[in-house]
This record gives structure tokens, C-alpha cells and sequence, in this order.
């Protein structure tokens, strides 16, 4: 008989997420009903918005009740098909959540075409990530050649495939990364022309020396002190796709941003999105991003953890910076 492994939230977390937010249980796979699908979960993705859900209230989206399973993308197998859409050995992704086995009728999910590229990417440059970081860039950031953009969190999934999409469009592109090792990895291998450190001392002045005339789109990714030093910096007219505030995401009271008005005297578009929203421009989207890394326009890279056990230390890393690229994990 197969046995489930499941990661529920346990408590809310705190401020900081801690492991005994979460526990880890083991139980029976229920059987399939008539129409229904069992998959087996090959690769869990981790990320950011799965600590806003362990919050008590609602976001976008309504967030987890104590007990209930933990959020999250999966890449799936389907071992046992009742649903004649489906058969086994089929590959999909879909938010099957922290456990080894998942039941669905099909309609949460999306089929994975293997000949793009290794089936873990479909949760990162070929999924979620990379959808917005194309919606972002490109929709909102609207991108022409020779203009100067900032990318927050550039090391990580969204920020990384966003600045090597603003380069493809011709522009200069900034990073912003925690740390040498991870700015070193952005210029040299992610191909931006500069990264700044966001951990230094005297991080405004420095990436107000590397944005010389100023920015014309910051893809804002972080929210908190790093969208503060950077609106004062930003052109008339710029864009900023407001993507993500990480850096709110553990904090019990909410950063205040001080430089607004800047946006007002510069006609600052500030824009928010959700990439749900836009599940019509899901394929174009990725026929771009899988012809991009056929061609070698754009790389990537992941941060693998091993073992459904391991996934609540894989959150705990990602929002303290640990990972480069996509983090996923990898279930056993
Ligand atoms: P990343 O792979 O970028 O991982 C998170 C990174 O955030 C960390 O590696 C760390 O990098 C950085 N970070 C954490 N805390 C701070 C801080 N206080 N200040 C500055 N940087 C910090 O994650 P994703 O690419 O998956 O997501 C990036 C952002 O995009 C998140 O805010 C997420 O919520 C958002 N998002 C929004 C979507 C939408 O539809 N609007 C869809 C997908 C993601 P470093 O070490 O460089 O500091």
C-alpha cells in the first residue's frame, strides 16, 4: 500500500518562519474516484507568496488554515488514471501541494511538454517565474533599446529571467543581489552590466553612481528600502512593475516607503500585478522563454534541496536569500 508524506502548517509563523510552523505527517493514498487522476510529485516549487499564505487572513488569494496542507507547484506523474484525458506516465504541473502523491480530476492541471527542456523548469524559466518575469518586463516595463533598468532580487527566478529579457530588448540592465558571490553570478554568468550589493553600507549611493542619469524601469521585486533609494533615481515617465515586497514578506509591521512623492514629480507609473490573471498569454509567454534558451539568449539555474523533509528549511533559505536561481525540491 503507498503511503502519503504531507508538510501541514502547523502554526503561524511569527515574524521569521521557524520549523515548528510546519509538521510532517504520514498516511494512506486514498484511491482515485471515477474522473480522477493519482499523481505522484517529482519536484515541489518553493516560493515567496507561500509565506504570505501562512498568514492568518486573505491576500490575493485566500490563505492556508492550520492543519491544511502547504501550498505549491508541483511537477507530477500520473500513476493511476480514471480520467480518459490522462494516462499513466504523463507529465503535468499544478498546485498538488507539499506531499508525495496528490489526487486531481485533471482541471488543475497543466500538461508539461518534455522536448523544452528538463521537467523541473517547468516550475521555474518555463513556469510561473519566468511568465512574470516576461509579463512584468514586457507588459508593464515595456522595454526600448538603450534605456536603463533595475531588477530587484537578481540573482533569484523572476529577477534573473527579467534582466536577461530587458538585455535582449537592448537595454542596460542593473541587478540588485545580496552579497558579492551572488552579484558576481549576475554580471558574469546572467550577463547584467552591473549588480549592486544591496548588503553594503552605503547601498543609494552606490546604485545611484551605477544608474549615472537615472532609471527609466525598476522591476521591483523586494518593496521596503530598496524601492525607497530607488524612486528618487527613476526618470519622468519611468515604469515599475510592482511584482513582490520579499522584504516585507517576515516582518510583523510593514516597511513605510518615504520617497513617493518622487513618483508623483517624475510621472512615475507604479503598477501591480498578479501573473494568474494573465493565464491567456501563459503559451506565448513560454514559447518566447523555451526559444530564448534554445537559442542560448537567456540561462538559468536551480537551487535543489533533497526530500519532501527538507522543505520547510528550502522556505527558510529562500527568504533569507539562501538560494540562487529557482529553488525547488526534489521528492523522493
Ligand atoms: P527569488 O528566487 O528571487 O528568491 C527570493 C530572493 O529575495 C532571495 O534569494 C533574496 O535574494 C531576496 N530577498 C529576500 N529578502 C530580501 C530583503 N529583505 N531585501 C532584498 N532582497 C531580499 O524569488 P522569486 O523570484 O520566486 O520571487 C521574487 C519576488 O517576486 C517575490 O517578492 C515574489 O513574491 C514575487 N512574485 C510575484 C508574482 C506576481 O504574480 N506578482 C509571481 C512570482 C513571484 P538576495 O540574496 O539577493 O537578497
Amino acid at each position: 500500500m503507498l503511503r502519503n508524506l504531507k508538510v501541514l502548517l502547523a502554526a503561524r509563523p511569527n515574524g521569521s518562519v521557524a520549523h515548528t510552523d510546519f509538521s510532517i505527517v504520514e498516511e494512506e493514498v486514498a484511491r482515485p474516484g471515477a474522473g480522477e487522476i493519482l499523481l505522484r510529485n517529482r519536484y515541489l516549487s518553493i516560493d515567496p507568496y507561500m509565506r504570505v499564505r501562512m498568514n492568518e487572513g486573505r491576500s490575493y488569494a485566500a490563505n492556508l488554515a492550520i492543519g491544511d496542507v502547504m501550498v505549491g507547484d508541483t511537477v507530477a506523474e500520473v500513476i493511476q488514471s480514471l480520467n480518459p484525458e490522462f494516462k499513466v506516465g504523463d507529465l503535468a504541473t499544478g498546485r498538488l501541494g507539499w506531499q508525495r502523491f496528490a489526487i486531481s480530476d485533471g482541471s488543475n492541471l497543466r500538461r508539461i511538454d518534455p522536448s523544452l527542456g528538463p521537467v523541473s523548469a517547468n516550475l521555474g524559466i518555463l513556469g510561473m517565474p519566468g511568465i512574470t518575469a516576461w509579463y512584468g518586463t514586457l507588459k508593464i516595463g515595456r522595454p526600448a533599446a538603450g534605456e536603463t533598468v533595475v531588477i530587484g532580487a537578481a540573482s533569484g527566478a523572476v529577477g534573473s529571467a527579467a534582466g536577461q529579457i530587458a538585455k535582449l530588448h537592448g537595454c542596460r540592465v542593473i541587478g540588485i543581489a545580496g552579497g558579492e558571490r551572488k552579484c558576481r553570478h549576475v554580471v558574469d554568468e546572467l550577463g547584467f552590466d552591473a549588480c549592486i550589493d544591496h548588503r553594503q553600507q552605503d547601498f543609494a549611493g552606490a546604485l545611484a553612481k551605477a544608474v549615472g542619469a537615472g532609471i527609466d524601469i525598476y522591476f521591483d521585486t523586494v518593496g521596503g528600502a530598496i524601492l525607497d533609494a530607488v524612486l528618487p533615481l527613476c526618470k519622468p515617465n519611468a515604469r515599475i512593475p510592482l511584482c513582490g515586497m520579499i522584504a516585507d514578506y517576515d516582518s510583523i509591521e510593514r516597511y513605510g516607503i518615504k520617497n513617493l512623492y518622487s513618483a508623483i514629480a517624475n510621472r512615475v507609473t507604479l503598477q501591480g500585478f498578479i501573473i494568474s490573471d494573465h493565464a491567456e498569454l501563459w503559451p506565448a509567454a513560454v514559447t518566447d522563454l523555451a526559444g530564448w534558451i534554445a537559442s542560448g539568449a537567456i540561462t538559468y539555474r536551480e537551487t535543489v534541496a533533497q526530500g519532501l523533509d527538507q522543505a520547510p528549511q528550502a522556505l527558510i533559505d529562500l527568504l533569507r536569500g539562501g538560494n540562487v536561481g529557482k529553488q525547488i525540491v526534489k521528492i523522493d
